[in-house]
C-alpha cells in the first residue's frame, strides 16, 4: 500500500510502498477515503524540536480520518466489513485509574496514532476497535474526517454553559472558526473572533460571528464597546497558542469568567495573577476529546444543523501532499483534505 511517511530528519515527507498492516483480535482494517491535515502533522513535516524528539523516523504520519472497514480481527463485536467509520486517535491503556473510571481523556498513557505509533496516511488502518466510531450516511467524507479537530473545538466550547453568555476567541485556525459555530448554536448573546492573519481573518466572514478583530490593528476593547459589552467576555476560548493572546485574557475575561486553553501556549506563557485572582476567573487546560462523550456529542450536533463546512478550503489526491503542506505552512488555508478513493 502507499503511505506517507516521515523518512528523513529534515523539511519534508515521502510517499512509500508499505505492507498492508496486520490486526489483532481486537483491532479492524480500515480502508481510508479521505484524510484531513492537522498543524500537528505540519510539526512533523517542518522536524521541528518537538517533531525530532517524538516521532521515530520511517513512522506513518496521520490522525484525521474516515475510511470503510475492510477486515475485523476474530474478536471485533460492533463492526463489520462495510461500515464506515472515523476513529479516535489517542489510545489509552485501559488499566489505569482514569480509564478504569470512564475517563480515558485524562489516561496519562495516552499514545497517538501517526505520533507514537503508525497513522492513517495510508491507504490502511489497523485500529482497535475500541477507537473507532461508526459515521452515519447523512455525514460527508469530508465532515467525517474531521471529527477529531471539530471534537476539540466541541469539547472546549461545551466545557461551559454558553446560554446568553458573551464568548471571546483568540484564534480563528480552523478550530477557533467551528467554535464560532458552536458558540452560535450554544445560544451565545455575542461571538467575537480576533487574529491577525488577513486571510483568516476573511474565512472567519463566513462563520457569521458577532464582530471580528484584527488585534494588529484594533484592541478587543474596542470591539466590547461596540457591542455594549461593559463587563468583559463571559467566556473566553483560547485557540490561538500566542501568549499575546492569552495574556490579553486577563483584562478582557468578566469577573467571575471562564478562559478555556485549547491553544498550545509555550510554557512560560505569562498572565496577569492579580487579574486571575482578584477577577475570581477560571482557567481549564482542554486536552484532545472527551472519549466518547465528545465524539457523540459532536455526531449528535451536526445531526441538529451544525454546518462547519466553509472551514474545508482545500483538497488534494493525496500525491499532492506537498500542495496540501505548503497551503498549510502559509496559513492561508483552513482544513485541507487529502482524498486516497482512487487507490
Ligand atoms: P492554527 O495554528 O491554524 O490557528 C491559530 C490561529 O491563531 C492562526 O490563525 C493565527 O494567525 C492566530 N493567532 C496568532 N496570534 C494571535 C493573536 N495574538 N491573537 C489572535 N489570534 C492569533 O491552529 P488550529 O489548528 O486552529 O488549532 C488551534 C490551537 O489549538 C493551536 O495552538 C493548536 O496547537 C492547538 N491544539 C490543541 C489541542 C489540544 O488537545 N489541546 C488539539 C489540537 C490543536
Ligand atoms: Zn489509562
Amino acid at each position: 500500500m502507499k503511505a506517507i511517511v516521515k523518512k528523513n530528519p529534515a523539511l519534508g515527507l515521502v510517499i512509500e510502498e508499505r505492507p498492508i498492516p496486520q490486526i489483532g483480535e481486537r483491532d479492524i482494517l480500515i480502508k481510508i477515503r479521505k484524510t484531513s491535515i492537522c498543524g500537528t502533522d505540519v510539526h512533523i513535516y517542518k522536524w521541528d524540536e518537538w517533531a525530532a524528539k517524538t516521532l521515530p523516523l520511517s513512522s506513518i504520519i496521520g490522525h484525521e480520518f474516515v475510511g470503510i472497514v475492510e477486515k475485523v480481527g476474530s474478536k471485533v463485536v460492533d463492526f463489520a466489513p462495510g461500515d464506515r467509520v472515523s476513529g479516535e486517535g489517542h489510545l489509552t491503556c485501559g488499566h489505569c485509574r482514569e480509564c478504569k473510571n470512564g475517563r480515558r481523556v485524562l489516561c496519562p498513557n495516552t499514545r497517538g496514532i501517526g505520533v507514537n505509533r503508525d497513522g492513517c496516511f495510508a491507504e490502511y488502518l489497523s485500529l482497535p476497535e475500541e477507537n473507532a466510531f461508526k459515521i452515519p450516511n447523512e455525514i460527508p467524507d469530508e465532515i467525517a474526517t474531521i471529527f477529531d479537530p471539530l471534537g476539540n473545538a466541541v469539547h472546549t466550547a461545551f466545557s461551559t454553559e454558553l446560554v446568553g453568555k458573551d464568548v471571546l476567541i483568540t484564534g480563528a485556525g480552523p478550530i477557533g472558526l467551528m467554535a464560532i459555530a458552536l458558540a452560535k448554536k450554544a445560544g451565545a448573546r455575542t461571538v467575537v473572533i480576533s487574529d491577525l492573519n488577513p486571510y483568516r481573518l476573511e474565512l472567519a466572514k463566513k462563520f457569521q460571528p458577532s464582530r471580528i478583530i484584527d488585534v494588529s490593528k484594533e484592541s478587543i476593547g474596542d470591539a466590547m464597546k461596540e457591542l455594549d459589552i461593559q463587563y468583559g467576555f463571559d467566556v473566553s476560548l483560547e485557540m490561538s497558542g500566542s501568549p499575546q493572546a492569552f495574556a490579553s485574557l486577563g483584562e478582557f475575561t468578566a469577573c467571575g469568567g471562564e478562559i478555556m486553553l485549547l491553544g498550545i501556549l509555550p510554557a512560560g506563557a505569562i498572565i496577569n495573577w492579580h487579574q486571575v485572582i482578584f477577577k475570581m476567573l477560571k482557567i481549564k487546560g482542554i486536552y484532545g476529546r472527551e472519549i466518547f462523550r465528545t465524539w457523540f456529542q459532536t455526531l449528535h450536533l451536526l445531526q441538529s444543523g451544525l454546518d462547519v463546512t466553509p472551514v474545508i478550503t482545500h483538497e488534494f489526491p493525496m500525491e499532492e501532499f506537498e500542495k496540501g503542506f505548503e497551503i498549510m505552512l502559509s496559513g492561508n488555508s483552513g482544513k485541507v483534505i487529502l482524498d486516497w478513493t482512487h487507490l
